[in-house]
């Protein structure tokens, strides 16, 4: 499979463009192309030629039809908060924004389920099923889109309980690359017919088809929850604890790991403190006030078993708030209090009980480097570790650089993944061959197949044919 040959944005593709979507939903102006140009990522930005909006699923085959046919690479856009550089358009081309199509098609709270366009964003959509006393789990910390969860099979501090984005789908409607509309999955909980073309879509990042329409399972809302905070002096304790805890059959709907640099930056908000050191965050819930405080009982026993130094378990709904609401935000909290900082952004997952030896390796490699500060804040309960890696110069992004890929090999070695939620986007692809092996080129036989001109996101997921 050699490299596309790609066409650049001609006036007629433009005019076709607009007579698919609409005059005023074409843009070539600056400050959109510059909106498109980059995600969240440390990636260089790197502009489209044209950015449009779908209003609706027929338009989105259609456009692609339009852009298969002229050769024009196009960037599937949710809300372009990836962090591996997935929806930059790095050969140009056509941004295709979702944007627009983030309507609620129908609730079917009976079966615990929703149906949404694929621009809705999760929160957007979670205030509005508040009122069904249902919710989508999956909670990235940014407002991303329906469609880029699903694209990145996205996770986060609640997949330890209800799963990522792949386990909580169970029907899409794709657009591809040709033109064709399908769907894959139905409305079933259980489904055993034929290939799992669901999935293989989920985690596609755009590269196989676009997301036009997503049947997601909901879960009921806890009526009662607590958050809880463990202190502990040394990595080995607090990531013991981690895997005691999973293994108490406690079920935390949350379990997450704060490193020490970490710490110090959530203390700094008003009211919350987080310990001096490592500090384990917990969320349990349950339908009855009682269960939930006998479960933190257990959870304080447990955690104070492990060597924490404190405990502290609160139900209270507005200090529950403020804990997640900081633990959410801490990448905006690293980022305000280095403003002259650039951060790039460590994913890492392995199976828990290889958790332990993860984060001392990684703590190993940092002392390596000089000691410098990893701002670890990690999915602990489902083996996932993140880490902002500061840089201000070249030098200094070789050394991130240096620890990133000394962290992802130690994560393939110990049976896990060089990405848990983040998705492979530009960045990851070159550990592909090294975790995937062979089944790299099942991969790039599946490309082949769906994209043969390879105008979907092109530049990711998949390395370069050598
Ligand atoms: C502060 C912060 C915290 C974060 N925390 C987490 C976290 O805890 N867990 C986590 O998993 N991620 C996290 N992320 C990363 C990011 O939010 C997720 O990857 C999210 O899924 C991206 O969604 P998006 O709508 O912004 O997608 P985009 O960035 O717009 O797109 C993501 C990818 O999907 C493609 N795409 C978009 N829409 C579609 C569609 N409809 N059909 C097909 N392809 C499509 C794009 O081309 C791109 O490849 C975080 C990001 C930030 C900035």
């Amino acid at each position: 499979m050699g490299a596309p040959q790609f066409s650049p944005v001609t006036p007629e593709f433009i005019t076709r463009l607009q007579s698919l979507v609409g005059e005023a939903n074409v843009s070539t102006r600056q400050a959109d192309i510059d909106l498109h140009a980059h995600d969240e990522s440390h990636w260089p930005a790197h502009p489209a030629e044209v950015v449009a909006w779908a209003r609706n699923a027929q338009q989105v085959a259609e456009v692609l039809r339009l852009a298969n046919e002229a050769r024009v690479p196009v960037t599937p856009w949710g809300a372009g908060t990836s962090l591996e550089g997935n929806s930059i358009p790095l050969q140009g081309g056509l941004v295709l924004s979702l944007e627009q199509m983030n309507e609620i098609v129908k609730v079917h709270a009976d079966d615990f389920q929703v149906t949404v366009q694929p621009g809705l964003g999760y929160k957007d959509l979670n205030e509005k099923l508040r009122r069904y006393g249902l919710f989508f789990p999956p909670d990235p910390g940014a407002n991303a889109s329906i469609g880029g969860m699903l694209a990145n099979n996205a996770a986060g501090s609640r997949t330890v309980k209800y799963g990522a984005t792949k386990d909580n789908v169970l029907r899409i409607q794709v657009a591809l690359a040709d033109g064709r509309l399908i769907e894959a999955g139905c409305r079933s909980v259980k489904q055993s017919s034929g290939y799992d073309l669901l999935h293989l879509f989920v985690g596609s990042e755009g590269t196989l088809g676009v997301i036009t329409e997503a049947t997601l399972k909901l879960w009921p809302i806890a009526e009662f929850s607590s958050a809880a905070i463990a202190t502990f002096d040394d990595t080995e304790s607090a990531v013991e604890t981690v895997v005691a805890v999973r293994g108490s059959g406690l079920e935390p709907a949350a379990l997450e790991y704060i490193g020490r640099d970490n710490v110090r930056l959530m203390n700094t908000i008003e009211g919350l403190y987080f310990g001096e050191n490592i500090a384990l965050l917990m969320e349990l819930s349950a339908a009855h006030q009682q269960t939930l405080l006998d479960g933190l009982a257990t959870l304080e026993e447990i955690c104070k078993e492990m060597g924490a130094t404190s405990f502290r378990g609160t139900t209270d709904t507005a200090e529950r708030k403020a804990i997640w609401e900081a633990r959410h935000g801490s990448l905006e909290i690293l980022r305000r209090h280095n403003p002259d900082t650039r951060f790039m952004s460590v994913d890492v997952s392995v199976p828990i009980s290889a958790y332990p030896e993860l984060v001392l390796h990684i703590e190993g490699v940092l002392q390596e480097f000089g000691g410098i500060p990893g701002y670890l804040v990690g999915h602990a309960g489902d083996g996932n570790m993140h880490m902002g890696l500061s840089y201000r110069d070249d030098a200094s992004y070789e050394v991130a650089r240096k620890i990133n890929e000394r962290v992802v090999h130690k994560a393939i070695e110990l049976d896990g993944t060089s990405t848990g939620e983040h998705g492979v986007g530009y960045g990851k692809r070159k550990y592909m061959q090294r975790e995937h092996g062979e089944s790299l080129d099942v991969m790039r036989t599946i490309k082949q197949t769906l994209d043969p001109n390879g105008i979907l996101n092109p530049g990711k997921v998949l390395p370069d044919a050598e």
